[in-house]
């Protein structure tokens, strides 16, 4: 056990996520990350935050799955000697079509990782800040939560949802020191924008006021500012990171 914050950041293996956990491991936290089938991928971040000179533990937890949420709230709390400071939900999915065809099992899904695994995750933590009387709660959500967009009508009511939680958490526990809050990213590039069309690309970047796509690295700054000391007067708000997308 050390005095350094513990950092618990869903779907740390790869994009957004690794880059979050490299962020905070930079600022010093111990970090535990999950990922869900890219074994290999996880070996790399662990890599990469050990080198900070942080602890690592990588836990592999489908978030879809409240058991596997629990065991993972359970391994980082041992690992964290009893706290967890900081909650980031980042892991998430997309599986886009128009609504007209779009398939139960597809909406589900969407809504089963996105919108449920953050309810599962910060339904376990906050019993541990509580306890504590501090943390620091970060949900990652989307431009497309924000304004929606066609062909993603399931993972629009994904991320409007974890706004709604964002919100209601944040009341639930402002009087106990703990803040909670949504980033709503753009277009960044990652596995996830990588499966798009040139055409859809092109699409999307002639609908950012700032004409260019996003870095992991924009996103991560903006989660660590939230996870930091500094933001301790900010709660229930939607930190957009979208190259104006949302104006
Ligand atoms: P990504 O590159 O596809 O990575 C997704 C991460 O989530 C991986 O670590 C993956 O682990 C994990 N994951 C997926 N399903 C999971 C599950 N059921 N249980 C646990 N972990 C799971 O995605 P990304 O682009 O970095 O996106 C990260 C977050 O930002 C998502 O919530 C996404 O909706 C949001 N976002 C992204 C963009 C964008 O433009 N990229 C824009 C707005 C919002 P495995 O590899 O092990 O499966």
């Amino acid at each position: 056990m050390t005095d350094r914050k513990l950092a618990l950041v869903t779907g740390g293996s790869r994009g957004i996520g690794r880059a979050v956990c490299e962020k905070l491991a930079e600022r010093g936290m111990d970090i535990v990350f999950s990922y869900q089938a890219g074994i290999r991928a996880a070996e790399e971040t662990e890599q990469l935050c050990a080198a900070k000179g942080v602890r690592v533990l990588k836990v592999q937890a489908n978030v879809s799955n409240s058991e596997e949420c629990d065991s993972l709230i359970a391994q980082a709390v041992e690992f964290g000697g009893g706290r967890i400071d900081v909650l980031v939900n980042n892991a998430g999915i997309a599986k886009d079509g128009l609504a007209m065809r779009m398939r139960n099992e597809e909406f589900d899904a969407v809504i089963d990782v996105n919108l449920k695994g953050t309810f599962y995750m910060m339904r376990g933590v906050s019993k541990f800040m509580i306890r504590e009387r501090r943390g620091r709660i970060v949900n990652m959500s989307s431009v497309v939560g924000v304004r929606g967009n066609a062909g993603q009508i399931n993972y629009a009511a994904s991320k409007a949802g974890v706004i709604g939680m964002t919100k209601s958490l944040a009341r639930e526990l402002a009087s106990r020191g703990i803040t909670v809050n949504a980033v709503a990213p753009g277009f960044v590039e990652t596995d996830m924008t990588r499966k798009m069309t040139q055409q859809a690309r092109n699409a999307a970047l002639t609908g950012i006021p700032m004409k260019k796509i996003g870095s992991v690295q924009d996103v991560a700054c903006a989660v660590a500012f939230l996870a930091g000391e500094e933001s301790g007067y900010i709660t229930g708000q939607v930190l957009c990171v979208d190259g104006g997308m949302a104006i």
